[in-house]
């Protein structure tokens, strides 16, 4: 019997990672790509011999792509290797201290004791329920494909779940512990990670300070981009095609089934077609009105993860203050978040990030020069010409050519600028968002977008918008669901024909 057909559109990470499990599963799996190159927003950006990651950088919860490559009998150190960073990061607070966290548990116990008296207690204390809701999200919550509302509100899950936090705001959970603003700061700035604000999120992702002051932060060597390298390879194993530079313009549904896509290069037919392209693209782009899922009003008014002003920059002198990771949280931190969430505009003061991979990576930069990914969070679709994005630039340098009491700007050799209209032009993406749908209550577990379209049969979405949401790992498991769930669905099909 000739082998299914599924077509996926997107080679981001969800696309990757869906692609071999189904090839694996023995589909005949094509994935088409309107970029030359595979990643999404994680592609890489070469220039001058410094080779800088477009998007992601922190590697997390490494199990994770432990367990994903054991799906397939194999190790993941046979597609990249992987170093323990440390530190993990530093923080550089507004009046200029600095504290690093480590692997040392017991250094950042004592650092928070530093914050206020009895601290270090309880940061203890709160990893303790952050790795207990954890383990009952990893067992209970995250791999879990939601179908109806009742997989999410059954008696078990409720009651759980009001234990978990998943009713509360992380803030509100986190002031329970400490009154120190830098404390806080530390246990709450992972939301960025999410697409949210420690005020709309459940208290539930408290589980992100177990994620990385107790499992740790890692780094692939060669960069976030050797996974893309590393999962390639696992596709091309497993027999996966890729189109790449080829477009999809529809997909084609006959009778409320898909049937195939309309490509910039023609029409492809398949069985099932597995999106990983945005959501909203594919709602409000591919598909007839008819064949929605949700209106355009639903994309309108969700709560959207911010869009990023990032600077790639490429300097020939090493610059001695700077971690591998580096997070300076400003004085006006509560006033940062309220221009992403409520008030849309360019923060004055924001926090940033300020990655340095050739810390720890000397194939990432020219010998004697750095790599520098600078990072703002900002509120998607706001307007951002020429002009503005290099005046904010300057001031943002400024900015932290202070912090860092170091000067950057002499030795610059490379620098590019990518913002909201690049995320818009490259990703489809909905006003600019670098990641999709904020994980606020209401937009969390069943109340993300469908991974089955409710319209069209054999049309299915990975990535980062269906549970479990944003981020790398999260991205990993949705496609484990998703195709455990085309295998499912099939066999229930079969089993009703
Ligand atoms: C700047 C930034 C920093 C981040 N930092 C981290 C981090 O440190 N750690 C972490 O875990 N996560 C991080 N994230 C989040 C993480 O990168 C994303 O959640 C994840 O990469 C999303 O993967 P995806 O496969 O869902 O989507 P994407 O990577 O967007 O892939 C979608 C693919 O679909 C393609 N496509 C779109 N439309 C079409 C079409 N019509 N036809 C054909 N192809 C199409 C796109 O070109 C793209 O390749 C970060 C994200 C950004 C943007």
């Amino acid at each position: 019997m000739p082998k299914k057909k599924v077509l996926v559109v997107g080679a981001g990470f969800g696309g990757l990672t869906v692609s071999a499990l189904l090839a694996q599963k023995g589909w005949d799996v094509t994935v088409v790509e309107r970029h030359s190159t595979p990643g999404g927003r994680a592609r890489v950006w070469e220039q001058e011999g410094y080779c800088f990651d477009m998007g992601p950088s922190w590697y997390l919860m490494p199990e994770v792509f432990e367990e994903f490559f054991h799906l397939f009998g194999k190790e993941r150190k046979e597609y990249y290797e992987l170093e323990k960073l440390d530190p993990y990061y530093q923080v550089i607070f507004g009046n200029g201290e600095r504290v690093t966290i480590t692997p040392d548990l017991e250094q950042t116990l004592q650092t928070f004791e530093s914050f206020e008296p009895g601290g270090a207690k309880r940061l203890q204390e709160y990893l303790t329920q952050a790795q207990y809701k954890y383990e009952v999200a990893m067992r209970d919550f995250l791999y879990r494909d939601y179908r109806t509302v009742w997989d999410f509100f059954n008696r078990k899950l409720l009651i759980e779940g009001s234990r978990l936090g998943v009713f509360y705001s992380l803030d509100r959970f986190v002031r329970k512990y400490f009154r120190d603003h830098r404390a806080r700061k530390i246990l709450e700035y992972a939301m960025v990670f999410l697409g949210a604000s420690p005020n709309n999120t459940p208290g539930l992702y408290s589980i992100m300070s177990h994620v990385d002051m107790n499992l740790g932060v890692y780094y692939p060597k060669g960069g976030i981009h050797a996974i893309v390298r590393g999962l390639v390879k696992l596709c091309e194993e497993q027999g996966v095609g890729f189109l790449y530079d080829t477009e999809v313009k529809s997909i084609l549904v006959r009778n409320g089934k898909g049937v195939g896509v309309r490509t910039s290069q023609g029409e492809i037919e398949a069985d099932t077609i597995v999106v990983n392209a945005d959501y909203s693209h594919t709602e409000l782009k591919l598909l007839p009105e008819e064949y929605r899922t949700f209106p355009l009003s639903y994309w309108e008014q969700a709560v959207w993860a911010p869009s990023m002003f990032i600077a790639y920059l490429g300097t020939n002198r090493r610059i001695s203050s700077l971690a591998h990771h580096n997070l300076y949280f400003s004085d006006a931190w509560d006033d940062h978040f309220r221009s992403i969430f409520q008030d849309p505009k360019w923060p004055e003061e924001p926090s940033f990030y300020l990655s340095c991979p050739s810390q720890t990576d000397s194939m990432v930069a020219p010998k004697d020069g750095e790599n520098l990914f600078f990072l703002i969070p900002v509120a998607p679709g706001l307007p951002d010409g020429e002009e503005f994005r290099e005046s904010y630039f300057q001031r943002m340098l400024d900015k932290a050519e202070r912090i860092l009491e170091e000067k950057i700007r002499p030795y610059l050799r490379v620098k590019r600028i990518y913002s909201q209209r690049d995320f818009s032009s490259d990703y489809h993406a909905f006003r600019g968002t670098a990641l999709g749908l904020s994980h606020t209550l209401r937009q969390t577990a069943i109340f993300r977008p469908p991974r089955r379209s409710r319209k069209v049969k054999g049309l299915y979405y990975t990535g980062q918008y269906p549970h479990p949401g944003v981020g790398v790992p999260s991205v990993f498991i949705c496609s484990v669901i998703t195709a455990n769930g085309i295998e499912r669905d099939l066999k229930e099909e079969g089993k009703r024909a």
